[in-house]
């Protein structure tokens, strides 16, 4: 089941959903594409902190209403390429690279892929226009 609930992050009162699962509930927001789940808690949070340099884990953000860490997501979609947050904690952006061919000039270099994530045109997104970037990616709920 799926409800909307009002973000902790941003405070965006329809574009933040709550997933009920049947022993855990996972949520994310599609307007600053912060994620969390109820299992992300503070007792757990040591394994989670493992990769305190990442800017995911510098940005997490603790829930008090429900005791729980919320992070910005990070979505690999495969052929349809990765959105991920970029930058520094003080300024950062959501990011969309496409995933290509990967150019004659390059192909000597991996000569086991043939496609490749662009990161070099990557497209920049606010850090509350994540929907946007959901969009361009194609997978945007009717929101
Ligand atoms: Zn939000």
């Amino acid at each position: 089941m799926e409800r909307v609930v009002d973000c902790p992050i941003c405070n965006d009162v329809d574009r933040c959903f709550e997933e009920i699962q049947e022993v855990y509930s996972s949520f994310m927001c599609f307007n600053c594409g912060f994620m969390s789940d109820t299992r992300f808690t503070e007792e757990n949070d040591s394994q989670v902190e493992q990769n305190a340099s990442i800017l995911t884990n510098k940005l997490k953000t603790f829930d008090k209403e429900r005791g729980i860490y919320w992070f910005p997501s990070v979505v690999n979609m495969g052929t349809l390429g990765i959105i991920y947050p970029e930058g520094t904690e003080e300024e950062w952006s959501w990011k969309f690279a496409k995933v290509t061919p990967i150019p004659e000039e390059k192909k000597s270099a991996m000569p086991n892929y043939e496609n490749m994530l662009d990161t070099d045109s990557a497209k920049t997104y606010d850090k509350f226009d994540f929907l946007s970037a959901c969009k361009d990616m194609g997978i945007a709920k009717d929101i």
